[in-house]
């Protein structure tokens, strides 16, 4: 008899390792909590355009599986890297060649300082010694809670090295969830969660229409999705240190001039205090009516908790303050990720002390019966991308074709 592998969740690691194994001639049940595909990666319509809620760029663009399969499908890329200028602000200006030398020093010292550190320590602790400096606030704003979308008290020195994103960053035209919804298409079993894995002999899977029974489990849902299904036996390895970091966007549509002259495409960042809060605004990403704010780490997480009104107002002020008010702003669409059941969070970090945890949650269980895969567990330096979680599918899928092998 042909086995059968249940893979859950559909987002690109559970899309990714379904297609791979059909095409083996296994069987496959893929199972979404969601009534949609895609998962962290999920376009919408914003007036005529297209806005990714989750992921939009396609980072390190030359070892990413997406981006090649976006081009063989002839879809138009965007180089950001080549369509995008950098400006930062301070005080609500644009800031002047000779400060932004100042920051770039800034940033240079406090890659030094980081990476001469040897043990698992926390981000923040590793650059005390740098925060007298006028810019060590904005720079760890920007890094750790927007980029890594992390508490900078929380994650580990060594977690955040080994993930920062290196190489060309494109952007599909049609935003990456539309490319996943139509390249990564294979059947799906919508709305179906899994609340319960027993995995102490055949696969049992208690989900929300009935019990699946298969040979081999391949778990692809975030870290604090994971937590909430109960294994049995529990898993050896907790998700509790990788928790999950927020990254809250709002796209708003924007007409007429601001008072700051951004051109298309510009990226747009402050010069905080220490305390802070920090947004940074992509101003008409590919020229289109709207610009995109996004807010990230301990600073999400507090708006998170006061509601989506209060996020949208938040932005909405600081737009009004950067651009005056000759700028009309209408329509807003929020993307709060931890607000949607099946995610709890943006993308996941290792908390200090605990730079291991992505290789240990990753170890096959069960003689390769149970995998979990993901953006989570990826350990090649693009954790938390679209890219990662592709090669986690892959990785998860072989390992279970090899576990399965006698029998197939
Ligand atoms: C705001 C934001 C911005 C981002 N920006 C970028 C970017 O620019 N570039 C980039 O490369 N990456 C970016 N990312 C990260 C990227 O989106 C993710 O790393 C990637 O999409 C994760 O894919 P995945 O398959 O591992 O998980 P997911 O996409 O989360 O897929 C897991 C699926 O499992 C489902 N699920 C959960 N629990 C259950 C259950 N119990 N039973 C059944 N199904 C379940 C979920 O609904 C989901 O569909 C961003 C993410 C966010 C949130």
């Amino acid at each position: 008899m042909t086995p059968h592998v249940l893979i859950i969740g559909a987002g690109v690691a559970g899309l990714v390792a379904a297609r791979r194994l059909r095409a083996d001639g296994l069987r496959v049940t893929l199972v979404e909590a969601s009534a949609r595909v895609g998962g962290r990666a999920h376009t919408v319509r914003l007036g005529d355009h297209s806005f990714d809620r989750g992921a939009s760029w396609l980072h390190d663009a030359d070892r990413n599986k997406l981006a090649d399969l976006a081009r063989a499908k002839g879809e138009v890329l965007i180089d950001s890297d080549a369509a995008r200028s950098r400006r930062v602000l301070i005080d609500g200006r644009i800031a002047d060649r000779h400060e932004l030398m100042a920051r770039a020093r800034a940033w240079q010292r406090l890659e030094d300082l980081a990476g001469a550190v040897h043990e698992d320590a926390a981000f923040a602790g590793t650059i005390t010694a740098l925060r007298s400096d006028p810019w060590t606030a904005s720079l760890e704003a920007w890094e750790i809670c927007q980029i890594a979308a992390a508490d900078p008290e929380r994650i580990s020195v060594r977690d955040w090295q080994d993930n920062q994103l290196d190489g060309r960053n494109l952007s599909p035209a049609r935003g990456i969830g539309t490319l996943v919804q139509e390249h990564l298409a294979t059947p799906v079993e919508l709305a179906t969660p899994v609340m319960a894995l027993d995995w102490r002999g055949p696969i049992l899977a208690e989900t929300a229409r009935g019990t699946i029974r298969a040979d081999a489990v391949i778990v692809t849902v975030s870290t604090a999705a994971l937590n909430k299904i109960r294994f049995t036996p529990s898993l050896p390895v907790s998700a509790e240190h990788l928790p999950m970091g927020l990254l809250t966007k709002v796209a708003l549509r924007a007409r007429g001039s601001d008072r700051l002259g951004l051109a298309v495409e510009e990226s747009v960042s402050a010069r905080i205090a220490p305390g802070e809060a920090m947004m940074s605004l992509l101003a008409w990403p590919g020229g289109v009516d709207h610009v995109v704010a996004f807010i990230g780490g301990p600073h999400a997480w507090a708006l998170h908790r006061e509601g989506a009104a209060a996020t949208v107002d938040f932005v909405r002020a600081q737009l009004r303050a950067w651009f005056g008010s000759a700028t009309e702003l209408s329509e807003a669409d929020l993307a709060d990720w931890a607000a949607v059941p099946w995610h709890g969070g943006a993308y996941a970090y290792a908390e200090a002390g605990h730079a291991d945890i992505r290789a240990r949650l990753a170890e096959p269980l069960a003689g390769g019966r149970l995998v979990i895969a993901g953006e989570a567990t990826c350990t090649n330096g693009l954790a938390g991308t679209v890219g990662g979680a592709w090669l986690e599918g892959e990785r998860a899928a072989s390992i279970v074709r090899a576990a399965l092998q006698p029998h197939a």
